[in-house]
């Protein structure tokens, strides 16, 4: 069978290997679909340096089930969380579930952009893999994970009644979690991003005010109008730049939250006056990835007609042009939503 890898220098390679077989307790699952993510974009670039497996956003159809697994058969439509915590040990128990060293080590064998992947027992037994409803279509079911992360972030950070959201960076991700804050009450919804094209279908999507962040004292024009000249509860770094969360520590009110969503370059450094940050009470907060709970959980509030996620899928592209997905990924006057197909998207 095909399935992609990061290269021993840099980018994505199509490789073959026998697929891989459910042992006791485990599950294969043919793939329909998996998101290309902006952190698989960041290993290819070397920015990011984890075991070198690409994507966890993956869909598909149960092809196999291994010894004394129960309750999931073969042919199921399923999403397949790619890391899943032990909910056992002391990190667990704090509610800090994402870095739990279980959750570290496990991954999907050999990753999401394979014909055919193997979750380990410990995903099965978990509770890392969540039967798809009928209405979720592979391109929603694709866009649970990144979704999901924007759920945990919020819960992390918590989100006053009504409050106000700057959400800096309108890729998919930060799309997702502008239209999450909605969901939840959100009263005014803002956000920055470079892609024009990327700003009108924020607008579109229902997001109130989107602005070029080149633009600095229209940013900072458009907060104040909104919030009375307060700043916003909640800013949202949906990128690492430095830049970017320099702009969302500005925009905060006091007493507000910086959310530091998206990944940081290696090595990068935040420059800002600490004495305003104090004095201004501002919390920075940081939130990494999701499990199998929140997916859950934005997989209802899909079912429920609560949140609409398929829609930002641009492109579908199958395993074998993986490489054309990447460089689609990267451009974003190109695209929103990438995701890989594989042999069952068409079933
Ligand atoms: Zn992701
Ligand atoms: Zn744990």
């Amino acid at each position: 069978m095909k399935f992609g890898r990061l290269g021993p220098s840099g980018g994505v390679v199509l490789e073959e290997r026998p697929p891989p077989v459910a042992g006791p307790g485990e599950l294969t699952v043919e793939l329909a679909a998996c998101g290309v993510c902006g952190t698989d974009l960041e290993k290819l670039r070397g920015n990011y340096r984890t075991a070198g497996i690409l994507g966890h956003e993956p869909v598909g159809r149960v092809a196999s089930v291994g010894d004394g697994v129960a309750g999931l058969r073969a042919g199921q439509r399923v999403f397949v969380h790619h890391h899943v915590p032990c909910l056992a040990c002391d990190v667990c128990r704090r509610g800090d579930t994402t870095f739990c060293p279980t959750y570290g080590r496990t991954n999907l064998d050999p990753g999401g952009f394979a014909e055919t992947f193997r979750a380990s027992a410990e995903h099965v037994r978990q509770g890392a893999v969540l039967a798809l409803a009928d209405p979720v279509d592979w391109g929603t079911g694709a866009l649970l994970e990144p979704a999901a992360c924007g759920l945990t972030a919020l819960r992390k950070v918590g989100l006053p009644e009504g409050a106000s959201v700057l959400v800096l960076g309108l890729g998919p991700v930060g799309l997702l979690y502008a239209r999450l804050v909605r969901t939840l009450g959100a009263s005014w919804v803002g956000g920055t991003e470079l892609s024009e094209r990327r700003r009108t279908a924020a607008e579109r999507g229902g997001i109130d005010v989107t602005v070029d962040p080149r633009d600095g004292a229209a940013l900072h024009e458009a907060v104040r109008a909104a919030t009375g000249g307060q700043g916003v509860d909640l800013a949202v770094a949906a990128s690492g730049h430095p830049s970017v969360v320099r702009a969302a520590v500005d925009e905060v009110r006091r007493g507000g939250t910086v959310n530091l969503f998206g990944l940081p370059e290696p090595g990068s450094r935040l420059d800002t006056e600490l004495q305003q940050l104090y004095l201004r009470g501002v919390r920075l907060v940081p939130s990494y990835a999701t499990t199998e709970r929140e997916i859950r959980d934005v997989h209802a509030l899909v079912v429920e007609g609560r949140l609409r996620v398929g829609d930002l899928v641009s492109h579908r592209v199958p395993l074998p042009e993986i490489a054309e997905a990447f460089r689609l990924a990267a451009s974003p006057s190109e695209a929103l939503k990438v995701v890989v197909t594989g042999p069952a998207f068409d079933r």
